[in-house]
């Protein structure tokens, strides 16, 4: 559940302000066309304290998908590095999650954003099991959707972009009337592309298989972790087209993101996937992957920025 009751601060445009005054217009652009670009970042209460998980990742993800849309953050990635850090000790977190967002504020509502301010905020509140509590462990009810994933022709699905979300809430908000926990979206050809908010992987016969940018998907960063990890563990990760058949007689099938973790999926449109449970290379790979969100697998500390050190920095430069 999301808990923004427990946020007391934000920053906003370069200062921390109280979270009721972190607000934009109504004639903002970004709320009227979704001209934005916002990232979704873990920080973990890990065995060396609060860390952010992958933020320099997230944070170049972030100025990329900036880039493709040409909207200038008027920060540095060094700066935003700071802010992060610094909105989740003002608030006190530990685990929480983060969320950066560049978006077009108020100047024109002409299509073309010219003359519209930048607003950079960044905020963050706790946030349990995106897809229920009992998700990671037994594994969630997926749909194919009835929506396509677009095309990146039409609009680059590599980019995090707000108004590209328009397609995932169709998704999910269908998934979730007809009784599933989430969508899997795939291509006008059936060829499997992503879930709302996750990237999707199958195991079949030990190996493990997900897909990239060529099937218009959001190249994830928990995706590049568990790539990474399922390769330390001397699994064979193939990275190519997956079509809806090939699932149907896979052994195993997760989502990844930074919101699901590594969530184990039991079955698609009420058929079993395996044998209905999460199967055993998931749950390693799960296990892997909270080991390296937790501060406990040594060879990736380096994906995590500690939260204390960087206050520890900011207090003996403000003193
Ligand atoms: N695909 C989509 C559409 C997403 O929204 C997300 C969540 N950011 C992902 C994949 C997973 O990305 P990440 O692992 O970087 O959170």
């Amino acid at each position: 559940m999301a808990l923004f009751s427990e946020s007391k601060w934000v920053w906003k445009n370069g200062k921390i302000v109280p979270w009721e005054e972190a607000t934009v217009h109504l004639s903002a652009h970004g709320l009227h066309y979704g001209t934005g670009v916002f990232e979704g970042i873990r920080c973990y209460n890990t065995v060396n304290g609060p860390a952010v998980f992958r933020l320099d990742a997230h944070l170049e993800r972030m100025f990329e998908s900036a880039r493709t849309y040409g909207l200038p953050i008027p920060y540095s990635q060094e700066e935003l590095t700071g802010a992060a850090l610094e909105v989740i000790s003002a608030n006190g977190f530990s685990d929480c999650y983060v969320r950066p967002i560049a978006t077009y504020g108020s100047g024109t509502l002409g299509v073309h954003p010219r003359n519209c301010p930048v607003e950079v905020a960044i905020l963050a509140w706790p946030w349990g099991t995106y897809l229920g509590a009992e998700a990671l462990e037994k594994g969630i009810q997926v749909t194919v959707s009835r929506w396509k994933k677009f095309s990146s022709l039409a609009m680059p699905a590599t980019a995090k972009a707000c108004g590209q979300y328009l397609n995932s809430m169709l998704a999910v908000q269908d998934a979730v009337r007809r009784g599933f926990d989430e969508a899997l979206l795939v291509d006008e050809e059936g060829i499997i592309a992503e879930g709302s908010g996750e990237n999707f992987f199958m195991v079949q016969n030990g190996n493990v298989l997900t897909n990239d940018e060529r099937d218009h998907v959001l190249m994830g960063i928990t995706r590049d972790s568990v790539i990474t990890l399922a390769r330390d563990l001397g699994y064979k990760v193939f990275v190519g087209q997956m079509h809806l058949e090939e699932l149907e007689v896979a052994d195993e099938a997760f989502f990844t993101g930074t919101a699901a973790e590594v969530t184990p999926i039991a079955a698609l449109d009420r058929k079993p996937i395996g044998n209905g449970k999460p199967g055993p290379i998931t749950l390693e790979l799960q296990r892997a992957y909270f080991a390296a969100t937790s501060g406990r697998d040594p060879k990736h500390q380096g994906w995590l920025t500690p939260v204390t050190a960087q206050t520890e920095v900011k207090q003996a430069v403000r003193s």
